[in-house]
């Protein structure tokens, strides 16, 4: 059987361009905190893009996201606006 590495290993040969100036991923941390929205973009997420915070808010390390939109799937309406990283910025998978 071929050693195909973790996962953690595969998504570190991806390449990213971070958008410094810009995430493209925003929270209304109001509406994630009232929903209990955030034990589940947490687990959602592959890249563990989304922290909890103790207040029921969380935290988005964007730079990571591999910009499959599952979040927004899943998340309530309003919870999330998401769009693709401006033009030229983001992943750019190197392997599967
Ligand atoms: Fe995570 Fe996918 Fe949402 Fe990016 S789009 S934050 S990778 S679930």
């Amino acid at each position: 059987m071929v050693d195909l590495g973790s996962v953690a290993e595969r998504l570190d040969k991806n390449h990213y361009e971070t958008d410094e100036k810009q995430s493209h991923i925003e929270v209304n941390q109001d509406l994630v905190r009232t929903t209990g929205a955030g034990p589940l973009l947490v687990r959602i997420c592959a890249a563990h893009v989304y922290s909890l915070h103790d207040d029921g808010t969380i935290g988005v390390l964007y730079a990571a996201c591999l910009e499959c939109g599952t979040c927004l799937a899943v998340a309530p309406p309003g919870a999330l606006t998401w769009h693709y990283p401006r033009s030229g910025m983001g992943v750019t998978y190197r392997e599967g």
